[in-house]
């Protein structure tokens, strides 16, 4: 689970991590009651939405005057003027894709003076099973390239979970932002802050990009890009509550609603399968035959009726759906219950694109039976080949 990034400063404040004062603003009625909060001249008005780049983004709505979802404002009569400019339109960024998303929140900063940029994240990294800190004095900046370009730019070490943060972490952080005497402290301070925010909230990563050393000689993080392991969100209710559906698919929010496992894809054929590796499988044969999946789903082993129609009815509310390959062994499952949830779901939804049912496993004749009995125009299919293959030339056709 994602969250903004002045909640995420919230969260990292809890462990003293040093940030700029900040109000967020939610109506622009708001903006100069924030304002007078901040001492001033300098404000930083900063577009919320789950998705980097935001400096750099460009609002969809064309308008004179000054663009970018991040902007220096140096007085609260421009803070207003900002503020009017930004809330409810649709920034897009490199990150957002190009329909862009709608700006509902802003987050009003004290604004720093910046000496440097640094960038530094925490991740688990999968390959050590730890948590792993990268490192760089090339922040601000998009650090993919730096990745790319520079690699030897990014200093990168994970920590021992059996010790924990130590002193010589911090030292190393120093010195790969090449710091030192009471910036190379305050460094050693922050990794240790960092990395325990990162573990007591169980995230899955932190990115602060930039860290800055401000003019007057201090280390502040200047901007705060926190996920969260999902699978721990029910030991922190209190992270759970700073969730933004608004910023998520839809789809997915719905699929989440009937304990359904779907993620949203970017392709053309739907997807409902029972096994999330026979869900793999499925998106893999697909794209072997020369088309892409529109999302991964898995209705779990035990679906009743209800569950199957509450899948089918995502899958078709998804426009870029053309065609839908249902494919399902019935262990636990059975293959009559998902015959007659297809059914039920057809009739209730109605069926515009072609539908390709492949079943096999128990009561799978009488899933047939019931199938062919509908009268519906369903393409039946023998096994996992003949049925993507199949789905593909549906879609091909159309
Ligand atoms: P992002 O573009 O979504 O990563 O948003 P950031 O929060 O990183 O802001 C983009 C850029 O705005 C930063 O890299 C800074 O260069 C600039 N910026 C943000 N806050 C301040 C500030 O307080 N003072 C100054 N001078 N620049 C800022
Ligand atoms: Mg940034």
């Amino acid at each position: 689970m994602n969250i903004h990034e002045y909640q995420a400063k919230a969260v990292l404040k809890e462990f003293g991590v040093p940030i700029s004062r900040g109000v967020p603003i939610l109506e622009k009625s708001a903006a100069r009651s924030a304002a007078a909060e901040l001492p001033g001249p300098l404000f930083v008005v900063k577009s919320q939405i789950h998705a980097g780049g935001r400096g750099k983004g460009r609002f969809k709505e064309t308008e004179a005057g000054p663009q970018g979802g991040v902007r220096l404002a140096k007085s609260p009569e421009e803070v207003e003027l900002f503020v009017g400019q930004m809330l409810g339109r649709t920034l897009v960024t490199v990150q957002t894709g190009p329909s862009g998303k709608q700006v509902n929140r802003l987050y009003l900063e004290e604004g720093s003076d910046i000496a440097k940029e640094f960038y530094i994240s925490l991740l688990v990294d999968r390959s050590t099973s730890r948590v792993s800190f990268v490192v760089s004095t090339e922040g601000g900046m998009d650090i993919e390239e730096v990745a790319h370009k520079t690699p030897d730019k990014i200093v990168t070490f994970s920590v021992d979970p059996a010790t924990g943060v130590l002193p010589h972490h911090g030292r190393r952080v120093a010195q790969a932002l090449g710091l030192d005497g009471d910036l190379a402290k305050q460094a050693g301070k922050l990794t240790a802050q960092l990395y325990e925010a990162f573990v007591a909230k169980d995230m899955a990563m932190l990115e602060i990009n930039p860290l800055i050393v401000s003019a007057d000689g201090r280390l502040i993080c200047l901007d705060a890009k926190i996920s969260f392991d999902s699978n721990s969100l029910f030991r922190h209710p209190e992270i759970f509550a700073l969730r933004d559906e608004s910023e998520e698919d839809a789809k997915e929010i719905e699929a989440s609603k009937h304990d359904l496992s779907y993620i949203s894809l970017d392709g053309e054929i739907g997807c409902m399968v029972n096994g999330a590796g026979l869900a793999m499988a499925t998106m893999d044969i697909i794209k072997l035959y020369g088309a892409q999946p529109a999302n991964f789903l898995d209705v779990g082993g035990g679906a009743t009726k209800e569950k199957v129609t509450e899948a089918f009815k995502i899958i078709t509310s998804d426009p870029q759906v053309k065609g839908i390959l249902v494919n399902i062994f019935g262990g636990i499952m059975k293959c009559d219950v998902i015959a007659e949830g297809v059914i039920a779901a057809v009739k209730d939804v109605g069926l515009t694109v072609p539908l390709v049912v492949r079943l096999e496993g128990t009561n799978v004749a009488l899933g047939k039976k019931i199938i062919a009995a509908s009268g519906l125009n369903v393409i039946p299919a023998d096994d996992l080949d003949d049925a993507a293959q199949k789905i593909v030339a549906a879609v091909k056709k159309v």
